[in-house]
């Protein structure tokens, strides 16, 4: 039970792909209580991956509740509310009502994959880049330099927002009606929270759209106007650690004051402590994460790193370079579903009762393969099986293909990122 505490408690929400959770902190930052659930994703059609919006917000409820409870205090001894949240899932509601136009848009989903490649082979996305090029000759500015090398990727929000907007009739009257707002995952869960109230994000998760300036910090105008998505329904973009207002008190009896918005990486990034530049850091959930500390560098790359805002506290802006693999997590949880074994820890002893796969290979891409292969229809496969093959030499694959997708992430970073690793921290 909970000692006294002259500071209150703070509440740590983690909303993943996989699972949300809670955890009540104390003023020493000792957790003091917890609660967890599985976030369940729906799959309407094949590859369209969408959570409901009403089952999270839930979930999102009970486990604050059930943490707070856990933890043996009163909920008006929580003094803030901290949400991070996964990125590049998204959701449409109506600005008069609250009531949301369609489920959250998963970062998974592969609706888009059409419009990415088209809008990638496109002359329009050609001569942007190609004038940007040229500009960048000219001004050496790095802006027109990132420009010039971008891409669109289905993780984005971009293009599954743009597609949206194209086929839902509703959402077109709403956007014309001025009626319309967007929100990731932290903005719906702010607008839920203070009902209607208020209406933001935060740098961290705005910067992860594939829509926001980071040179800029704001919304990109030429992706905007590119893709015909109008500004007026994208929410402002705060500080990480702004005030973001407080909790309705109908909500859970008192209001809570909401003090920082932040999108996953980005947090795993700041509470592994990565304040440095050079420092590296690696989360293995639903999918893999390498993020480096760039300082206040915007950094470019090729290949797969793309620059994000790691976070904005006050003055500090502090930039990371990022690459991913969409599929870590999510193909244990499948082995597991096809009773390969049936509690992920097992992996482990699995893998090492062999010398090795026996030539087995496993191709992680669910969800296509991101860097440096950067190719959305990768299909996932086993190769090399053979009479011989068992479940073991399966799991094994399984999990050599994690690791190899990390080896390739790191040696992309060490080539296309220039700048000296100082620590990395490994964590999932
Ligand atoms: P997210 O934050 O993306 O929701 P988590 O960090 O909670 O994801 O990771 C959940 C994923 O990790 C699940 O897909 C689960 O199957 C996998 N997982 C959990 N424990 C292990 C383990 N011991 N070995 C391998 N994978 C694990």
């Amino acid at each position: 039970a909970a000692g006294p505490c002259p500071a209150g408690f703070v509440l740590g929400l983690d909303v993943g792909s996989t699972v949300i959770r809670c955890h009540v902190y104390d003023h020493a930052t000792l957790i003091r209580g917890s609660s967890a659930q599985k976030i369940e994703s729906l799959y309407p059609q094949a590859g369209w991956v969408e959570i409901d919006p009403d089952v999270l917000w839930l979930q999102f409820v009970t486990v604050i509740k059930e943490s707070v409870k856990a933890a043996g205090i009163e909920m008006n001894q929580v003094v803030g509310l901290g949400i991070s949240t996964q990125r590049g899932t998204f959701i449409t509601w109506n600005k008069k009502t609250g009531n949301h136009f369609h489920n959250f848009i998963s970062w998974q989903d592969l609706r888009a994959v059409e419009l990415v490649k088209s809008w990638n082979n496109s002359l329009r996305l050609k001569l942007l880049q190609n004038f940007c090029r040229v500009l960048h000759f000219f001004t050496r500015n790095k802006r027109f330099l990132t420009v010039s090398l971008f891409s669109f990727t289905n993780q984005h929000v971009s293009l599954r927002l743009a597609w949206i907007l194209q086929n839902l009739v509703e959402v077109q009257n709403a956007v014309e009606e001025d009626n319309c707002c967007f929100g990731t995952v932290d903005t719906w869960l702010l607008h839920k929270l203070t009902k209607g109230s208020e209406f933001a994000t935060d740098f961290s998760n705005a910067s992860a759209t594939g829509l926001f300036d980071p040179f800029k910090m704001h919304w990109s105008r030429i992706l905007t106007s590119l893709l015909s998505i109008p500004l007026s329904i994208l929410p402002p973009v705060k500080d990480t650690s702004h005030n973001f207002g407080s909790v309705d008190e109908e909500i859970f009896g008192v209001p809570i004051p909401i003090v920082a918005l932040v999108a996953d990486q980005q947090s795993a990034m700041f509470g592994e402590c990565c304040f440095h530049t050079g420092d590296v850091k690696l989360t293995m959930g639903t999918g893999t994460f390498l993020d480096i500390n760039t300082g206040n560098n915007l950094q470019h790359s090729i290949a797969g790193f793309y620059p994000l805002i790691g976070w904005k506290i006050g003055q500090e802006v502090v930039c990371l370079a990022e690459s991913n693999a969409g599929d870590t997590g999510t193909i244990i949880n499948w082995a597991q579903e096809l009773d390969l074994f049936t509690d992920a820890a097992e992996t482990e002893k699995m893998a090492k009762s062999l010398e090795d796969s026996e030539g087995v290979c496993f191709v992680p891409s669910f969800s296509g393969l991101q860097a440096p292969l950067n190719d959305p229809c990768a299909c996932a496969s086993f190769m090399g099986l053979k009479p011989s093959t068992n479940k073991y030499h399966l799991v094994r694959a399984i999990l050599e293909s994690i690791a190899f997708r990390n080896k390739q992430l790191y040696e992309l970073m060490q080539k296309e990122i220039h700048i000296p690793v100082t620590k990395v921290r490994v964590l999932g």
